[in-house]
């Protein structure tokens, strides 16, 4: 039989990009629901064909439990409810899909891994790129030294932030755009080398009198130092519309812009002087179907994610330091 998920949070990126793509999908489907709005439990319920057995609101969460056909919850909340809401499904037994940031602090990511490692259940996080081709391929390119071993690399994600959402409200997001669109740049840099960052150098501008911009940050660019000696210098803004990479070798670079969308990636590579665009044949399975699937094949198999929630705490271990680095305006050291 087929995986099943329940999806927690019946917001923007859940409704539009996650729930239509389990018709793509191979060994995942879409068995639950869990909002706190009954006219979304209403008319998602309907047009996915969810029985209203199950259907649940946040106070009625933990019933999961009693609900067999429930193996996966998929937690696309604000970032602050990801730790609760995945450690909840933990101890009803489920395994956990949560979005990207894991959380918003080292310490609840901790929590998070411990509480699934005790259920025995298992954890993953929604870093939908692992399983676009363009970013396998950069992936694959990069760490081969395609274009020589990699120097350098430049990362950056950013879109202007509308007002009046939970994203600039500290308390819902952990904070500005390093969490949200900044950990794409900063996520890149550490699949493409294969590496831990050793350190950071961070520098964050925020025009506080931006109505926006009361409680979280701006932009903020970080220079990451790799321990093979590869550095790389990454923006985040939330003020300005970027999305890119280029891995830079010692015989010319891989770039690729856009390189996060939901879709619509480019690539060129430059080697030896001469530079050409890169085309893959269209993917069998989009992303969101990849990763869905991904999931349930590793509750088949007993295999672990490859992006499973240690990757998220690498990332939340950088942010931590690329915020104490631009408060304290100094270069931080990262502890493994
Ligand atoms: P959204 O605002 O569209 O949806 C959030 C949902 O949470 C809404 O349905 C809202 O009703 C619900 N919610 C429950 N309690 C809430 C509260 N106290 N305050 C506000 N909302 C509350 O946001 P989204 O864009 O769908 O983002 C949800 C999560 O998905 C975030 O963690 C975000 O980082 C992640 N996300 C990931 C991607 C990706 O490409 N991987 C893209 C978009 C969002």
């Amino acid at each position: 039989r087929r995986i099943g998920y329940a999806i927690v949070g019946l917001g923007s990126y859940a409704t539009r990009q996650i729930m239509p793509n389990f018709a793509g999908c191979e060994h995942a489907r879409l068995v639950a629901l869990v909002s706190g709005t009954p006219a979304k439990l209403d008319q998602y319920g309907a047009q996915y064909g969810i029985a209203a057995t199950h259907r649940y609101s946040y106070a009625d969460f933990d019933r999961i439990r009693d609900n067999p056909d429930i193996d996966v919850v998929y937690v696309v909340l604000p970032n602050s409810m990801h730790a609760e809401y995945s450690i909840r499904a933990a101890q009803a037994g489920k395994h956990v899909m949560c979005e990207k940031p894991m959380a918003v602090s080292v310490a609840e990511c901790e929590a998070m891994i411990a509480a699934c490692r005790k259920a025995g259940t298992k954890l993953m996080i929604g870093y939908r790129s692992r399983f676009e081709p363009y970013n396998r391929l950069a992936i694959e390119l990069a760490r081969s030294g395609h274009v020589g071993p990699t120097r350098l690399i430049t990362a950056e994600h950013g879109f202007p932030a509308r007002p009046g959402q939970w994203r600039l409200d500290r308390p819902l997001s952990g904070g500005g755009s390093l969490m949200d669109i900044g950990i794409y740049s900063l996520n890149a840099a550490r699949y493409l080398t294969g590496e831990d960052p050793v350190s950071v150098s961070a520098v964050e501008t925020t025009d506080r009198s931006d109505p926006r911009f009361k409680t979280v940050e701006d932009r903020i660019g970080f220079l990451l130092r790799f321990p093979s000696g590869i550095v790389a210098n990454c923006i985040s803004s939330y003020s300005s519309s970027h999305n890119g990479y280029r891995v830079i070798g010692t015989q010319g670079w891989i770039d690729m812009e856009p390189a996060t969308p939901y879709e619509g990636q480019r690539m060129s590579i430059r080697k030896d002087g001469v530079t050409t665009p890169r085309t893959l044949p269209a993917a069998a399975k989009n992303q969101f179907a990849g990763q869905l699937d991904h999931m349930a094949e590793c509750i088949v198999s007993g295999t672990t994610p490859i992006v499973p929630g240690e990757e998220g705490l690498a990332d939340m271990r950088v942010i931590e330091a690329i915020y104490r680095s631009a408060a304290e305006r100094r270069e931080v050291v990262i502890r493994a």
